[in-house]
């Protein structure tokens, strides 16, 4: 069997991989996933890897590939990025390229290559990916990659885009001998001391609404200078927020620099619709899940935040 990917790398010499910046477990998982697969299964091509430094949770699991260098490419591969600018300094080489092939699950994404598959209901990239790869010629090690893709964008096989197709892909890729435990308590669950210090001072500062079912808090760039910690030790405040009781979004404002902050909302059920206010700030994301980036002042950024989805409740009351 030959997929619209395969035909692409078949027909290249040389191919460029990346995601986007300040990669994720997914974005990590992905790209090396790819990467490794074309490696082990069409040795005389050149491949170039460009991705940010991988964070340390997934760093543990997955060995960073070696890039070869290259100034322009035959194929050029992104992967869970929703849009070109997600793509940072790569985008150069992505200009450049003979074939643009975007593999992505954002419903924000802007279809920004020659060739599209993007799949809004698939649980992770990597999940997307799977379906494009031949299961026979995939090895334990681009299974740990797609594994650990679909664990960090599923919460570990929680979140509501995990699938029965999910599960069954998951069940493949264990059969390929994975260490699962492992593999789930080493890149997702395990905490540095920094990372549990920094959760406690979210959980600390995090205000609960009264008249909407939000919960948010701020990390400052004090409490990260505190513990000194960087921004990736903020991962997983905002999923704690969102199971507390009542709450149906949970927002996660963490300061990036003096007058800039970076938002997450995660939802529970999905009454409303998350994407519809990052998309708003030039971010992106899902339905359930969504970030973006936005000057200002502290307070500015929380009450804009909290008003517009004060609106996006409101609209779904009257719509009921
Ligand atoms: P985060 O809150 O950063 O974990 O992101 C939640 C979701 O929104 C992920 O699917 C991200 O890829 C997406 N996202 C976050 N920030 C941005 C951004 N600035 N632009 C586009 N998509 C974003
Ligand atoms: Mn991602
Ligand atoms: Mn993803």
């Amino acid at each position: 069997m030959n997929s619209i990917l395969l035909d692409a790398i078949n027909k290249a010499d040389t191919i460029a991989i990346s995601g986007h910046i300040r990669p994720d477990g997914d974005c990590v998982g992905s790209t090396t996933a790819l990467y490794y697969y074309i490696k082990e299964n069409f040795q005389d091509k050149k491949v170039c890897f460009i991705l940010d430094k991988f964070p340390d949770s997934v760093a543990r699991c997955i060995e960073r590939p070696v890039s070869e260098e290259l100034d322009e490419a035959d194929l050029f591969v992104s992967m869970d990025s929703s849009s070109k600018d997600r793509l940072g300094d790569a985008v150069q080489l992505f200009e450049k390229s003979k074939v643009k092939f975007v593999i992505d699950h954002h419903k924000t994404n802007s279809n920004f290559g020659d060739i599209n598959v993007v799949e809004p209901s698939a649980s992770s990239c990597a999940e997307v990916l799977y379906e494009l790869l031949e299961a026979d010629k995939i090895s334990r090690r681009v299974a740990t990659s797609i594994y650990i893709g679909i664990i960090h964008d599923t919460g570990v096989f929680k979140y509501s885009a995990t699938s029965s197709r999910t599960m069954n892909i998951a069940g493949e890729l264990m059969d390929k001998g994975l260490d699962t435990a492992y593999l789930i308590d080493e890149s997702f669950y395990s905490k540095s001391y920094k990372q549990n210090m920094l959760l406690a001072r979210g959980l600390t500062k995090a205000v609960l609404l009264k008249d909407i079912p939000v919960i948010y808090t701020v990390i400052s760039a004090d409490d990260l200078c505190e513990f000194e910690a960087s921004s990736m030790d903020t991962d997983g405040i905002v999923e704690q927020l969102r199971l507390t009781k009542g709450v149906e979004t949970a927002v996660f404002i963490r300061q990036d620099g003096e007058a800039l902050y970076k938002v997450s909302l995660r939802c529970k059920t999905g009454v409303v619709d998350v994407s519809e206010i990052s998309i708003k700030h030039g971010g992106g994301g899902h339905k359930m899940a969504a970030g973006f980036s936005v000057e200002g002042s502290c307070d500015y950024v929380i009450n804009t935040v909290i008003s517009e989805l004060r609106e996006l409740f409101a609209e779904k009351k009257h719509n009921k």
